[in-house]
């Protein structure tokens, strides 16, 4: 039987403005910003950036943290990674709130190849 990974920013996600609505006037400014930093954490609304392994060109695209101390996610440590970043390195480019990893993993291949082409490997 598989197991589904359930986090509590997808239940805030859920039921947090249902619950948020039903409790108006019950919470604090403090509660409202850990659940909505707990809801945006690691997603696009936060911006990230992409990890490209040098070793196999694997993009990983790595949103960025709310590190609001309340966070679970932020509690929890980093996440694995691709398992040749250790030995090769990888790649970093971040994006914006507004922009899309897709983008930025295409300006990065734009620009790997400009700079293989500057270095006479193209
Ligand atoms: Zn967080």
């Amino acid at each position: 039987m598989g197991h589904v990974a359930l986090e509590v920013a997808d239940i805030f996600r859920s039921h947090g403005p249902a619950w948020r609505k039903a409790q108006r006037g019950h919470l604090s400014l403090g509660q409202l910003k850990v659940m909505s930093a707990t809801e945006q954490c690691r997603s696009a609304a936060l911006g990230g950036h992409v990890l490209r392994c040098e070793g196999c060109g694997t993009d990983r695209i790595a949103y960025n943290s709310c590190r609001n101390r309340h966070c679970p996610k932020c509690q929890a440590g980093a996440a694995p990674g691709c398992k040749h970043r250790r030995d090769t390195g990888a790649a970093h480019l971040g994006f914006g709130a507004d922009a899309s990893p897709a983008r930025a993993r295409d300006r990065s291949r734009r620009r790997a190849v400009t700079e293989r082409r500057a270095l006479g490997r193209l």
